[in-house]
């Protein structure tokens, strides 16, 4: 029996406020029908890894709670995603589906799929721009093509003006109509069968409403010293609202409307504001540059990549997995996200660098691990971040460009608290020693406790001669790519 009933296909939109397919379907006046329908099947090769399962069920029960508050209900599903949306329709003669646009290559081909099924069974589609600043084609270089260099995107992006204003969470949602079954959340088995998860647990709160507070203690607290403090990984100098935007608990549109008006009620805050805005602007560039090259998720932008030789992964890669290497601030940050499911940009560049570069091991072992252990894991952001590091990306570092994690250590967590509380094993050495441990005198790590290989490990690669090594290796490369 066909109703006017509408049914809302969430994503990644976890969320009510600034939700268009939710708001639309609610202002038509009719019953909606959300759901969520769980189909890793469907998102290719990178399916949510572990950490973002983890973060997915929380967020997903907090919908659910959010839901029932205003009257409704989050109907579970998994299996097929056409074939849930068919049963639900039929089951509750529901003729309309809406739903906010997919950012990822894979998911945009299965939705066309759907919806053009979908309009052959007779049912009406409606699908809502979200979950980014400007629409994929919107952004094009005076010849038409996609940017593949930040600065002059953003500068085009800014010139064509984003609308910033949220829309609101809709009043309220009519009961479910006809009391649709729903699978309990426990059935997507998203939760590790280990408890692993106690340190997310400390650090996270999924859910929209933990994202409005993140939001606004961004707003309060971080933006206004955003621009002084981003790259300190011994400070809470950066929003973490990562996982938020990933999983759609916020909208960039929400988070860059409430930078605007910071701006304008306080100039003070207004360097930190823009610096801030213009970081959301890279999850655009990344989310312009997947769209316009899919194959990047697996393959090297630069292809003259395709033939760099990249080094057997062995113990190294390991080593780098648990924060083993010998380089503090790179074991640190590796513990950091393999305990709370985050890692500081400024480290995650370091420890990148490290792996690409020093160790020359493929960027896409070390994405592949942070896909499984970040809590933000985002397939845009994290093949941007390692194709940049490993210098084979769009407006990439420089291949010749190797950071130097000792370097970086001292200029970016001068007294030492970031690695002192991540390492704690070398906790006790003064700050002259703590960023290169192994050079200090024997009497000094005597004196505090420190053996060199015993308690920690002494560093696993040479950092003058593995550069050298990799410059000759990228040389060769560059120059056999031009023949
Ligand atoms: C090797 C590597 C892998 C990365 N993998 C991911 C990933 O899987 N998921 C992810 O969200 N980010 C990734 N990043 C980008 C960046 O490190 C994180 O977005 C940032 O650390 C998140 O913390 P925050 O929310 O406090 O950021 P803030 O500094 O507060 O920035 C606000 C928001 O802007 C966006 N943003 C900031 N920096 C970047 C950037 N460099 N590229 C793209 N978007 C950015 C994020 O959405 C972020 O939440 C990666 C970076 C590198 C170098």
């Amino acid at each position: 029996m066909p109703t006017d009933a509408v049914i809302v296909w969430l994503r990644r939109d976890l969320r009510l406020a600034d939700n268009p397919a939710l708001f639309h379907a609610a202002a038509t006046g009719a019953p909606v029908l959300p759901v969520y329908i769980h189909a890793p099947e469907e998102e290719g090769d990178w399916t949510t890894g572990a950490a973002g399962r983890w973060w997915l069920h929380h967020s997903l029960g907090a919908l659910a709670g959010a839901l029932q508050e205003c009257g409704s209900g989050l109907i579970l599903r998994s299996g097929e995603s056409l074939e849930a949306l068919l049963a639900l329709a039929r089951g509750s003669g529901a003729r309309a589906v809406y739903w906010n646009r997919a950012l990822e290559p894979a998911l945009g081909v299965r939705d066309s799929r759907v919806r053009h099924a979908l309009q052959g069974e007779g049912i009406e589609v409606r699908e809502y721009p979200a979950d980014r600043l400007f629409a994929p084609d919107a952004v094009r270089t005076r010849a038409g093509a996609p940017f593949r260099v930040f600065t002059p995107f953003w500068k085009a992006a800014l010139t064509s003006g984003p609308d910033l204003e949220p829309l609101p969470a809709p009043p309220i949602l009519p009961p479910l109509p006809g009391n649709p079954a729903t699978l309990p959340l426990e059935a997507l088995a998203l939760r590790p069968a280990t408890a692993w998860d106690s340190g997310l647990r400390a650090a996270w709160r999924p859910g929209e409403a933990g994202a409005r507070t993140c939001l606004g203690e961004t707003l309060a607290e971080v933006a206004p010293a955003y621009a002084r403090l981003r790259d300190r990984p011994d400070r809470n100098g950066t929003s973490r609202l990562s996982p938020h935007l990933h999983f759609g608990e916020v909208s960039p549109r929400q988070v860059a409307a409430g930078l605007e008006a910071l701006r304008a009620e306080a100039p003070a805050a207004a360097p930190g504001a823009q610096a801030l805005l213009r970081q959301l602007g890279w999850r655009e560039f990344a989310l312009h540059l997947l769209h316009h090259f899919p194959e990047t998720g697996d393959s090297p932008l630069d292809r003259r990549y395709d033939r760099f030789p990249w080094r057997e992964t062995g113990p190294a890669l390991d080593a780098w997995q648990r924060g083993r290497t010998g380089f503090p601030l790179v074991d640190a940050g590796m513990r950091e996200l393999w305990t709370s499911g985050w890692m500081h940009n400024r480290v995650r560049m370091v420890a990148a660098s490290l792996l690409t570069k020093n160790l020359r091991i493929h960027w896409l072992e070390g994405a592949r691990w942070f896909w499984d252990t970040l809590v933000d894991a985002d397939l845009a952001n994290n093949t941007l971040g390692w194709q940049w590091t490993a210098g084979c990306g769009a407006d990439a570092a420089p291949f010749f460009r190797v950071i130097n994690p000792v370097r970086q250590s001292e200029r970016f967590d001068p007294e030492g608290a970031y690695i002192r509380h991540w390492v704690p094993e070398l906790a006790a050495l003064p700050n002259r020693w703590l960023h290169a441990p192994w050079t200090a005198p024997g009497a000094v790590l005597r004196e505090h406790g420190v053996v060199i290989g015993r308690d920690y490990p002494a560093p696993i690669v040479d950092l003058r001669a593995s550069r050298e090594e990799a410059l000759a290796a990228w040389r060769a490369t560059v120059q056999n790519a031009g023949r």
